[in-house]
């Protein structure tokens, strides 16, 4: 499986039989710095070169999905400046302009997911994080991912997380207590 985080960061971490994959670079899954495939113009806005990222370089996939890029997004969109909760929440009021924005975000999102499934083609890819309560992504993403992924047809699941916002620390208490378990 891919876990995701989509938050104030992007990240992500391959799980293959119940273990957690590590390279010699410790950033096995790190995702979020890869540039955002298949950059194209959307709502007359070009993703190229995208958004400076803190990295140094522009255009990764962190700058468009994390909630400061969603905001950012909106923002060169409609000029008006509004956190990712709030355009959230407007959006599923049915406000047109934070709906464009979540249509846009959920394409990128089905862009940098089928990157990883053509390379990984994990069984299922789990969200978390604060924008994995974004409702609607869990049917919208697996459609619009069909364009990107390589194969016929793509059956990968795509989940929001079992145990709410804070899995991700959850999730390093664990690794920490198997660490402490096996040194
Ligand atoms: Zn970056």
């Amino acid at each position: 499986m891919f876990g995701v985080i989509l938050g104030t960061g992007v990240g992500g971490g391959i799980v293959v039989n119940g273990r957690l994959l590590q390279g010699p670079n410790a950033i096995t899954g790190e995702w979020g710095h890869n540039p955002l495939p298949w950059p194209a113009v959307i709502s007359g806005i070009d993703e190229r070169p995208g958004p400076k990222c803190y990295c140094g370089r522009e255009g990764c996939i962190e700058t468009f999905l994390s909630g400061p890029g969603l905001a950012g997004d909106h923002e060169r969109a409609t000029r008006r400046t509004m956190d990712a909760a709030e355009i959230i929440k407007r959006a599923s009021a049915h406000h047109g302009d934070a709906k464009a924005t979540l249509d846009r975000y959920e394409g990128r999102l089905a862009r940098a997911l089928a990157s990883v499934i053509n390379l990984l083609d994990p069984d299922v890819i789990v969200l978390g994080g604060g924008l994995s309560s974004i409702e609607r992504l869990y049917q919208s993403v697996p459609e619009l991912w069909q364009t990107w992924v390589f194969s016929d047809r793509a059956d990968t699941l795509l989940k929001r997380n079992e145990h709410g916002p804070a899995s991700g620390v959850r999730g390093a208490a664990w690794l920490w207590q198997v660490n402490e378990i096996t040194g």
